[in-house]
């Protein structure tokens, strides 16, 4: 099989986050262990030609052992293509040195640290265990072993987070010299500790203000706002997010992985136990022509760049402008279309949801 691009999906965590209902545990060595020689074996039985980009994602993947993560690396690394891209998710506080040293060694060259905010009080209210100054050191070591293509993720809207305490944490960040953030407003998920908690959201007239002021922050230190959720300086967009946005299929591996084959989704079943002992278990995610047209409109408007439209009619077999023109003209000022293309202006980014269901009525 001709594969592009793959996503791997380490399921380990040192403790969990309040927010975080994503498929991770915390396990003991026994398990990592089994698991790592089932997802060897799943790995070796695929047919790789070129790799062009490679996500190691998770959970934590920083909380694997060096050994653990060479004896997958060595399963990839003579893939790789000469401008791959390959990223790995880390926490600050699972990151050490020799670890980056060996990712560098091995040819990982886009490290993702998972900061949330700067602010220690918020990071313990959120139930993070490293601090700010270990953010810091992190960003330091990544940039020392010579890994430059650094992203951050972080959280706004945080319980009892002001309009000050975001512009601090946007100051922090700029700060830090990485030419990447990717920024979401916490989600209250049923089943993360907070949503057993009941926890109540952020005000909504507050979360504006404060998607205004990162908007207005980042652009004005010159991030293009390329992505719904992510910002970049100096073209370095996420070639592998990219990859989803544009309609494009990916190898998932790994227990709790997903992934898309021939425009079919599917997720790879997330019980570990059963993993361990008897390998992925696919799960299709049927769906017909209509849905996966829909579904690349959907993908393509979270990017500056939109949707190609020729490409989708040929694809597709259908005429985009004539299809949706009522969803055009009643988003005039959300959705631009030139040169072929039809993508979202910044106040399009913040209502896409509603743009989609206008979209999906049509559909
Ligand atoms: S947010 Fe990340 S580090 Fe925290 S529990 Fe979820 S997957 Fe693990």
């Amino acid at each position: 099989m001709m594969t592009k691009h793959i996503y791997v999906h380490i399921p380990f965590c040192d403790s969990i986050c309040f927010y975080c209902d994503f498929f991770r545990s915390v396990s003991n060595e026994t398990i990592k262990k089994q698991w790592l020689s089932q997802i060897t074996k799943e790995i070796q039985a695929k047919s790789f030609s070129k790799i062009s980009t490679l996500y190691f994602g998770g959970g934590t993947p920083s909380c694997l052992s060096v050994e653990a993560f060479e004896q997958l690396a060595t399963l990839f690394a003579p893939y790789l293509t000469q401008d791959y891209e390959w990223t790995i998710e880390v926490n600050p506080d699972s990151v050490t040195k020799e670890k980056l040293q060996i990712y560098k060694k091995w040819g990982v060259n886009r490290i993702s640290m998972g900061v949330q905010t700067f602010h220690d009080v918020l990071l313990k209210k959120i139930g993070r265990k490293h601090t700010s100054s270990q953010v810091y050191q992190a960003i330091d070591l990544c940039h020392e072993v010579g890994i430059k293509n650094v992203s951050l993720d972080l959280i706004y809207a945080l319980p009892g987070e002001t309009l000050a305490d975001l512009k601090a944490d946007l100051d922090a960040f700029l700060n830090c010299k990485v030419d990447h953030i990717s920024i979401y407003s916490l989600q209250i998920e049923a089943n993360s500790v907070f949503g057993k908690q009941h926890l109540q959201p952020c005000d909504s007239d507050l979360e504006a203000d404060m998607y205004e002021c990162i908007e207005k922050t980042l652009t004005a230190a010159g991030y293009t706002h390329y992505e719904i959720s992510s910002y970049a300086k100096n073209n370095r967009f996420s070639k592998h997010n990219c990859s989803y946005w544009d309609d494009s299929d990916f190898m998932g591996i790994g227990c709790g992985a997903s992934g898309r084959e021939k425009g079919i989704r599917y997720d790879i079943d997330a019980n570990l136990q059963a993993y361990c002992q008897n390998g992925p278990k696919l799960h299709w995610v049927p769906t017909n022509a209509r849905e996966q047209a829909f579904e690349a409109i959907m993908m393509a408007l979270r990017t500056c760049f939109g949707l190609d439209i020729k490409a989708w009619n040929k694809k597709y077999q259908r005429n985009f402008l004539a299809n949706y023109a009522p969803v055009l003209e009643k988003y005039t000022n959300e959705l631009v279309y030139k040169e072929n293309r039809v993508f979202c202006t910044p106040h399009g980014f913040e209502i896409l949801n509603s743009i989609l269901v206008d979209f999906l009525d049509e559909n």
